[in-house]
């Protein structure tokens, strides 16, 4: 497998640190808000890439953090009226809730930082007991020129990053490009015990921490929307390394935004659709779809039209599912003939074509065509002379291909009994409009499958020959 990783900026040959096992993680939500349809492509794009190792046969540990303190939580909550934890807490069910509903695979943990403050306090000592680190009146900062190689995954060095950022100015630091590890307490802050006097975490300094304890001091992938490559995750790779002095994350892996009108879908700009809204009036096989269907390194310009025509992509290979579900109840023959075992080795070119996508990058995009020609072939190859045994393989192999984008896995069946009353009462309609043209190929079309229509006095009764 091949990916592309942000700190080298090319495509790489995928090396697990354990042959069969990737830990991967994930920067998560801050839980002052539902979260938005952008930050649902992130999610959904990482739960893909997890869930395709998966099917590659690897074991995967995967973590994806709630930052539950910050800024936005403490203003928040003072809005509210309620505390930082309760916030949080609430925040962090309502994101269960859509993300199951997006057929997000839950994560094998999902760390809060506020658990973590122990294991932060000791990373902080850590980093000053090295000199990586220095304390001004209860608040630490982590000094970036100590760290030679500060700059290296945003691919910048300091002076540019100095020049290019809008970096307030703060005497309490040494250097502008210094950021915080640890905040001292400000009045209405929650906060904790630490050699520095009451305070809290710095944003940067939890990532670092959790993904230590939680999967070790080199990771394979870590991974996040673009936005967090500066400062974020390059401030992260400066924390872990300074302390540990070994390679922090072996890959770097970064989605693309969700645009609205050509700007990032975010919060502060108001020019966005939380996943819940957009749930509303569409499935997660169309919301998935709709977010698989470009490559995940580049950007995507949301609108309700995009919603529309993933709807009716989705729906064309229900279809084709609806078909041959409805098939495998109607044919007679069991099991495969000569024929059709080679007609089913014959799809499995489609198997092969998408795997040589997802191995790619995981070149989604071009893994959803390789199944809209599987959709294609079996529409125009498969009837009612075809199998129950060749068919439910059909069905397998839709699912199998479907399963790590996370879409594809609903099924389509309605009962005999539900179908051919529906059928009924189309029928009846067809009669009250004096179609009889219609109603007489109702009629004709299931007795073609077998059912006989008897019209009584108590209304439509029907029987299986
Ligand atoms: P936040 O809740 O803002 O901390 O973001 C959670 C995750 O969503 C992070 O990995 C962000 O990089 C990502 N994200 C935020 N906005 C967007 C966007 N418009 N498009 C794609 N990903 C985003
Ligand atoms: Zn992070």
């Amino acid at each position: 497998m091949r990916v592309y990783n942000t700190l080298t900026k090319k495509k790489e040959q995928f090396n697990p640190i354990v042959p069969g096992e990737v830990s991967m993680y994930v920067c998560g939500p801050t839980v002052y808000n539902f979260f938005h349809i952008g930050n649902g492509r992130t999610f959904i794009v990482f739960d893909t890439i997890r869930r395709y190792f998966e099917y590659r046969g690897f074991k995967v540990k995967f973590v994806q953090n709630f930052t539950d303190i910050d800024d936005k939580m403490i203003n928040k909550a003072n809005d509210e009226g309620i505390t930082v934890k309760e916030l949080g807490d609430k925040y962090i069910d309502e994101y269960y809730k859509d993300a199951d509903e997006l057929n997000i695979e839950r994560a094998t943990v999902n760390p809060r930082a506020t658990e973590f403050v122990t294991e932060i306090v000791e990373f902080v000592k850590g980093l000053i007991d090295k000199g990586f680190a220095y304390e001004v009146n209860g608040d630490v900062y982590f000094s970036t020129k100590s760290f030679e190689a500060y700059g290296k995954l945003s691919g910048q060095n300091i002076e540019d990053l100095q020049s290019g950022a809008r970096i307030s100015v703060d005497e309490r630091k040494n250097d502008p490009m210094d950021f915080a590890v640890w905040k001292a307490k400000k009045p209405g802050e929650p906060a904790w015990e630490s050699p520095w006097g009451l305070g809290r975490p710095g944003w940067h300094i939890e990532c670092s921490c959790m993904a230590k304890k939680l999967l070790g001091e080199t990771i394979d992938i870590h991974a996040g929307g673009s936005d967090l490559v500066f400062p974020h995750h390059e401030n992260e790779i400066a924390q872990s390394e300074a302390l540990t002095g070994k390679s922090f994350a072996n890959y770097w892996l970064h989605s693309a935004f969700v645009n609205v009108n050509n700007q990032k879908m975010s919060k502060s700009l108001n020019n966005f659709f939380t996943a819940r809204e957009i749930l509303e009036s569409f499935n997660s096989d169309v919301i998935r779809f709709l977010m698989l269907s470009a490559h995940y390194r580049q950007q995507l310009n949301f609108s309700e039209d995009l919603l529309e025509s993933a709807k009716s992509s989705v729906e064309r290979i229900y279809n084709a599912i609806s078909n041959l579900e409805s098939l495998l109840s109607e044919v007679n023959k069991d099991s495969m003939d000569e024929k059709e075992k080679v007609y089913l080795q014959s799809l499995d070119k489609y198997r092969q074509k998408y795997i040589e996508k997802m191995d790619d990058d995981f070149n989604t995009a071009d893994a959803i065509t390789a199944i809209f020609d599987l959709v294609r072939d079996v529409n125009s190859n498969i009837g009612v002379n075809a199998s129950k045994e060749l068919i439910s393989s059909v069905l397998d192999l839709i699912r199998e291909l479907g399963n790590p984008l996370g879409i594809l896995q609903k099924t389509t069946k309605v009962s005999l009994e539900e179908e051919v009353e529906n059928l009924i009462e189309q029928r009846q309609q067809a009669r009250k409009n004096r179609d009889f043209t219609l109603a007489d190929k109702i009629r004709d079309d299931l007795k073609a499958r077998g059912i006989i229509l008897e019209d009584t006095p108590q209304g439509v009764r029907w029987k299986k020959l």
